[in-house]
């Protein structure tokens, strides 16, 4: 059996991290751990789990061919976490042909039905 490290940059084996997640055997109890497990979800094209995690309000239509990206790494910058609401920003790294490209963003996550759900983009911190 083959080690896969897991897409999120923890270090950890897939199974053991967002894979977990992803395969539906448990729910990220934290927002972190739901940022980490969507980008996983991104970077193995998981349609499913994005749907699952994105808030009904805010949740697009996503197609396969949405998610063709080659993610590299993914950088935690720093979290709010709250009680209703977490919010955290972050710098995702893909590759372009040859040129390596990055993306920074602040998520704004929310409970929703007692579940961490992925709301929005936010346009400040907090
Ligand atoms: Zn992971």
């Amino acid at each position: 059996m083959s080690i896969l490290l897991c897409p999120c940059d923890s270090g950890e084996n897939l199974k053991a991290c967002c894979g977990l997640y992803l395969s539906g055997k448990a729910y990220p109890s934290t927002a972190t751990s739901l940022l980490r497990s969507r980008y996983s979800a991104y970077a193995t094209g998981n349609l499913t789990y994005l749907h699952k995690t994105w808030h009904p309000d805010t949740r697009p239509n996503l197609r396969a061919q949405d998610l063709v990206t080659q993610w590299t790494h993914l950088q935690i910058i720093r979290v709010k976490p709250g009680l209703k609401h977490s919010v955290a920003e972050f710098k995702a790294l893909y590759r372009d042909g040859d040129q390596k490209c990055e993306v920074r963003e602040i998520s704004l996550f929310k409970l929703y039905r007692k579940r961490w759900v992925y709301l929005q983009t936010c346009a400040d911190w907090p």
